[in-house]
């Protein structure tokens, strides 16, 4: 949508109004959406008392939570919390009046220039919150100071203390040991780069949904580091089925150590929503917020977001934002027990793991899937990522070329180290994507007289495996399918004329063998060594008996006279119309 279009939307936006809200068929958290961003002369006014007041410095991470509240997206908070509403959302992923609310949102800014300003600050104080080039962000009327306890903050958020989880490691790295609390209001928010023109708010989303669209139900997907592969389609087009739209929304701040560079990301989607998506029911804009690995809790907190965007279901993967192994499988999904819908608002959608089945022929599920590991491949966001950097687009069954193609251009980092390695090794990626390859020889195929270790598999094996699978993975349901077409069809103008001749010919030339071996048994001597050449009748006779034994099992060409006797009608033709 053009910046101008889209300045006109907001200006219409602005006639949203409770009475309008109460028409629709979701409402934001805690029943009003929250609008701190000053216009007009209040932003002047504010702009003006900044001069003058303290300063504290802050990063694009708190920049970007200061928009965040100020748009509504964090409905109902107006700032950052007290203590009191700190410690309740903390321990207990409710705010003090129980409404759910699994993140807490604090401020402990660092620095000894900003520790300096908040020694001198009291409660009933303003302060102008300003960026690295000491532009005001934001006002923030100060109704509590408290200290900060880190520990406890990242054993209750991320359930560890551990460093070496980037969550932790950021409360460490980015917060300090006062925490200033109180409402914000926001005077200039940060650039959005090259996601600037794409870029939505609340007020804009529900009248765009609502007023506009017209839906009665929106379905939404928040994404993290990975280009779009068929499990998230998969679960998308599940949910556009029963919903009137899918809102999609990549999030494009976050800090990673591998993953796909956001802007080649939000390409990859588009490319994959222009063909095979319906345009009049999926929107996508990229959501601007601290990545804040939060595991389950921040499931939740998605749920919450897109709630305030105006969505009534949100679709839930198996591992979301799942970071190494701190958290058990599905736990994104148990976290929600701890809520009543009712509390929640907004309708979840769980979801199984998705794998492509070469058997079934479809993205499928442990719940819809019959068949074993030996069909299957398992689609793994970062496994993809690894293939990227061993330089091959994923298989077609796992991801759409349109992604995998663009994905390749973004990967990070790219290609493979020095000695020929990736981030992760090649068996824990064939491991996750390909487990068929330990136990079987190919795709569908034969099993493994003995597994193969993962630990003994290099970027030959990953080699083999796409090689494989470009060859053999379409072909499994296509044979099968053949089989069953060859026996079945009456009309044979599609069954190989070389089929059928090389049945003809197996039967004749078992025949001739026969004959022969006939002849050998009808001379044979009853008593003869075998060791040149010469058999007795009983060793004849019973090759005679295997070569009768295959030519009874070798299948009779089918041919249309055969299948003359499968049509017939009790009554006359014309009498079934
Ligand atoms: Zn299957």
């Amino acid at each position: 949508m053009p910046s101008e279009e889209r300045g006109a939307m907001v200006e219409q936006a602005l006639v949203l109004d409770q009475e309008k809200f109460a028409t629709y068929p979701q409402q934001p958290h805690g029943g009003k959406l929250v609008d701190r961003v000053a216009t007009g002369e209040e932003r002047q006014q504010g702009l003006k008392r900044a001069q003058t007041l303290p300063k504290i410095m802050v990063d694009l991470e708190a920049a970007i939570t200061l928009e965040l509240i100020a748009t509504g997206v964090l409905s109902p908070h107006e700032g950052f919390m007290n203590q009191q509403e700190y410690l309740s959302c903390l321990e207990t992923g409710r705010m003090t009046n129980g409404l759910p609310w699994p993140v807490p949102l604090s401020f402990a800014p660092i620095g000894t220039r900003n520790v300096e300003t908040i020694d001198s600050l009291s409660v009933g104080d303003e302060v102008v919150l300003v960026d690295e080039d000491h532009k005001p962000i934001a006002l923030l009327q100060l109704d509590d100071i408290f200290s900060y306890d880190r520990d406890h903050r990242a054993q209750h958020i991320f359930g560890t203390t551990d460093r070496k989880h980037p969550g932790v490691d950021a409360i460490y790295r980015r917060m300090g040991d006062t925490a200033l609390a109180g409402k914000i209001t926001l005077l200039n928010r940060p650039d959005w780069g090259p996601f600037e023109g794409m870029r939505m708010e609340p007020k804009e989303t529900w009248q765009l949904f609502y007023e506009e669209k017209k839906y009665t139900s929106v379905a939404g997907f928040v994404t993290g580091a990975n280009p779009m592969h068929r499990g998230h389609e998969y679960m998308q087009k599940n949910l556009l089925e029963e919903v009137d739209a899918l809102l999609l929304l990549p999030l494009v701040e976050m800090a990673k150590r591998e993953y796909t560079r956001h802007e080649f990301r939000m390409l990859a989607y588009r490319s994959v929503l222009d063909e095979y998506y319906p345009p009049e029911r999926s929107i996508m804009f990229p959501l601007r917020v601290t990545y804040v690995f939060a595991g389950p809790r921040e499931a939740v907190l998605h749920a919450l977001i897109l709630k305030n965007l105006g969505c009534t279901h949100k679709i839930v993967g198996r591992d979301y934002a799942g970071v190494g192994d701190y958290y058990e499988l599905y736990e994104s999904q148990s976290i929600f027990d701890e809520f009543t819908p009712e509390e929640l608002g907004i309708d979840i959608r769980f979801f199984n793991e998705v794998f492509y089945c070469v058997r079934c022929a479809q993205p499928t599920t442990l719940k819809t899937c019959a068949h074993d590991d030996s069909t299957r491949i398992y689609i793994s966001g970062s496994g993809i990522r690894e293939l990227l950097r061993h330089g091959f687009i994923p298989p077609e069954e796992i991801a759409r070329p349109e992604s995998g193609r663009i994905g390749i251009q973004g990967v990070q980092p790219k290609g493979l180290n020095e000695e020929g390695e990736s981030v992760k090794s090649a068996g824990k990626l064939i491991q996750t994507m390909f487990p068929y390859y330990l136990t079987h020889i190919g795709i569908g195929g034969r099993k493994r007289e003995k597994p193969l270790d993962p630990q003994d598999l290099t970027k030959d094996d990953i080699e083999i495996i796409m090689l494989d699978i470009q060859n053999n993975a379409g072909l499994i349901y296509k044979q099968t399918a053949q089989e069953y077409a060859r026996a079945a069809d009456i009309n044979r103008a599609r069954q190989p004329a070389w089929v059928d001749k090389a049945h003809e010919d197996v039967r004749t030339e078992q025949e001739r063998v026969i004959r022969t071996l006939e002849e050998k048994v009808a001379n044979a001597s009853e008593n003869a060594s075998d060791e040149f050449m010469y058999q007795s009748r009983a060793e004849a006779q019973k090759e005679l008996d295997v070569a009768r034994k295959i030519l009874a099992e070798t299948g009779e060409p089918i041919t249309e006279e055969d299948t003359a006797d499968r049509v017939w009608n009790i009554a006359p033709y014309e009498n079934y119309y």
